[in-house]
């Protein structure tokens, strides 16, 4: 279903990340939303149907539901709702019927390291992996945060105080960039 890293043969085909599609937006939303000329909702909506229930999802893999709704309270808050969709394009034998097609959100996946896959996606290992990278980028620029409120104590030229400034600036946002996901504790 996917092609990251030139490993497409990897892929189990288990055909649960196109059977399990997610947004913060209802069907009811995003056909209002195609009705007014939204790319992204018409996009969307020609690729992916919604489920009945949240039921008929969690039949698909109800960790991976629980995982997705987690997260989106995270970074979008408590009150936020998920729904669940699937795609139009996907076969009996999980293969995918619009292959040469597909959107680069398809070939692409999983692209965040940090939204959740399937546990027993071919990509688990490889998302792990992303995620620790992040974590040990994140972890450094922490460190790097104490050390230039040291040194910037100690400065004295303007010109110097400002680097401080801007380089605690770009580390800063770079912590928080990733705050839904728990930066603040790594
Ligand atoms: S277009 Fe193909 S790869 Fe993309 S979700 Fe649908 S079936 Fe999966
Ligand atoms: S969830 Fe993972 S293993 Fe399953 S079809 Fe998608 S990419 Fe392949």
């Amino acid at each position: 279903m996917v092609e990251i890293l030139g490993e497409k043969k990897i892929c189990k085909k288990c055909g649960k990340c196109c059977r399990l599609i997610s947004s913060t937006k209802s069907y009811e939303q995003l056909c209002e939303e195609a009705k007014t000329g939204d790319s992204v909702a018409i996009n969307f909506l020609k690729l992916f149907l919604p489920y009945e229930s949240i039921a008929d999802a969690i039949k698909i893999d109800s960790q991976l539901v629980d995982s997705v709704v987690e997260m989106n309270k995270r970074v979008y808050g408590p009150d936020v709702q998920t729904y669940f969709y699937h795609c139009r394009y996907i076969n009996f034998e999980n293969e995918c019927m619009a292959y040469d097609m597909r959107p680069k959100l398809c070939r692409q996946y999983p692209k965040n390291e940090f939204v959740p896959v399937p546990s027993d996606c071919s990509y688990e290992g490889y998302s792990f992996a992303a995620r620790e990278k992040v974590k040990a980028k994140v972890r450094k620029a922490k460190e790097d945060l104490l050390d230039i409120k040291v040194m910037r104590e100690k400065a004295v030229e303007r010109g110097v105080i400002e680097k401080f400034n801007k380089l605690e600036g770009k580390l800063t946002a770079l912590v928080e960039n990733y705050k839904a996901f728990g930066s603040y504790d790594w």
